[in-house]
């Protein structure tokens, strides 16, 4: 049995949210980066996420890595698309939510697709089509103030509509409550209307299964993670999945262990003061990088060390220091001082026998990957909320855990190997 189910996601950490959700109800599930070469072999999965990175892009340039995207996983089996968004809706009057939804669905010939970014497990529920994060209206939250999509108006109605010609309708809760058929029924009448969209009101995860259940047949299926929740039930009854998958048939990785760290989230400083009291560590600045620190030296000294358990290199540092570094070299110097750093050490270390790696951060991870060269993510059992253990599918077969910034409890770095296959 090969795919059935192909996810587009616009950004990389949420990819791999999505696909922590689909292991979590039985798939089997790969996550690529970015639209595959026509020399990887189609991954035997259930599920295939091809993580873009077209949330905050040109609208243009969005729908057309989609498009790709969408083309490859027709071409390998998927019976049903899901493009997985922010369960913050992120998007600006320009997109590219609603541009990529309706490219899609004329790609795919489908009159109407609904929209649902609400993910109860992590506070955001749907409710007449206002969007809650917590107790909060959308609006109301942090999210106003956000850098590149600053999410005013709550009501994802509105907020859709001004990003599409076809017209925004919805399906409210008093409907989802009476169970699936008459959340199908209340779709075949939007789209009599001449509705294209439909916004899904969510409040639960029950609800999540009972729209998982009315969209069974719909070619297009647009959210957050929560509304895969609903969806794996429809293939196992239909017989085009197993029973079990999920996180089992990873392969076990034997080899040197390795924690990369260059998020300064608060998390993340808590998992490095837990981890560094108890394992080699090292650390690296970027001003001692602009000075042409050896990094070649550090991987050597890294691979040296007590090899019975895994060893911390990290640059992370207070807001403080980091403030003084880009003070000194520049915001971006400095990032990209760390991030190269670190990609290098990793690529180094790899070279000389490491096999599992722990890495924090979404941009420090973003560029690891990168630099070990790997095309993919095989998912397995979640190690934290959010954050699955995987085997990467490239130049090495790797265990990593590649978490952004916040996720994780204090003692992550150590634990996370314990979940790793
Ligand atoms: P998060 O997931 O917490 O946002 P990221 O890895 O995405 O973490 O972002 C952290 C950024 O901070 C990276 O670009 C990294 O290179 C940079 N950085 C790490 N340590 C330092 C430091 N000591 N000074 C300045 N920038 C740093």
């Amino acid at each position: 049995m090969g795919m059935v189910l192909g996810t587009i996601a616009d950004d990389f950490t949420g990819a791999t949210d999505l696909c922590n959700t689909l292991v979590r109800q039985g798939m089997r599930t790969v996550q690529l980066i970015d639209v595959p070469d026509p020399s990887l072999p189609v991954p035997d999965a259930d599920a295939v996420t091809i993580a873009l990175k077209s949330r905050t892009i040109p609208a243009g340039e969005a729908v057309a890595q989609s498009l790709r995207a969408l083309e490859w996983l027709r071409a390998n089996g998927a019976v049903q698309i899901l493009f997985k968004y922010c369960s913050t809706f992120d998007s600006t009057d320009r997109g590219n939510i609603g541009p990529v939804a309706d490219a899609l669905m004329d790609a795919l010939g489908s009159r109407l697709t609904v929209e649902c970014p609400a993910f109860p497990e992590t506070g955001r529920t749907i409710y007449k089509g206002h969007l809650f994060v917590g107790d909060a209206l959308l609006g109301d939250t942090h999210m106003r103030h956000h850098p590149l999509t600053p999410m005013t108006d709550s009501s994802l109605v509105r907020v859709l509509q001004a990003q599409t010609p076809r017209r925004v309708g919805l399906v409210d809760h008093a409907v989802v409550a009476k169970g699936a058929d008459a959340v199908r029924s209340r779709l075949v009448e939007l789209e009599r209307e001449g509705h294209g969209h439909a916004i899904l009101d969510a409040i639960a995860d029950e609800d999540l299964m009972v729209l998982g259940e009315a969209l069974a047949d719909m070619p297009l299926v647009t959210g957050g993670s929560g509304i895969a929740m609903g969806l794996p039930r429809n293939f196992r009854e239909r017989g085009l999945i197993g029973e079990g998958g999920g996180a089992a048939g990873l392969p076990a990785i034997a080899g040197r262990e390795l924690v990369i760290a260059g998020s300064c989230s608060a998390a993340t400083l808590g998992q490095i003061d837990h981890m560094s009291a108890r394992r080699p560590t090292f650390r690296l600045s970027p001003q001692e990088l602009a000075n042409g620190h050896d990094v070649a030296r550090t991987a050597g000294e890294i691979l040296k060390a007590d090899a019975d358990g895994p060893v911390l290199v990290y640059a992370s540092a207070s807001g403080e220091e980091v403030a003084a570094a880009q003070a000194a070299l520049g915001r971006e110097r400095a990032g990209e001082l760390v991030e190269n750093a670190l990609a290098e050490i990793a690529r180094l270390c790899v070279e000389g026998g490491v096999r599992r790696l722990v890495v924090a951060g979404g941009e420090t991870s973003g560029a690891v990957v990168r630099a070990l060269g790997i095309s993919g993510l095989r998912i397995g059992a979640q190690i934290d909320p959010g954050v699955p253990a995987c085997v990467s599918i490239g130049r090495h077969e790797l265990a990593l855990a590649l978490k952004s910034g916040n996720f994780g409890g204090v003692d992550f770095f150590t634990r996370a190997f314990e979940v790793m296959p």
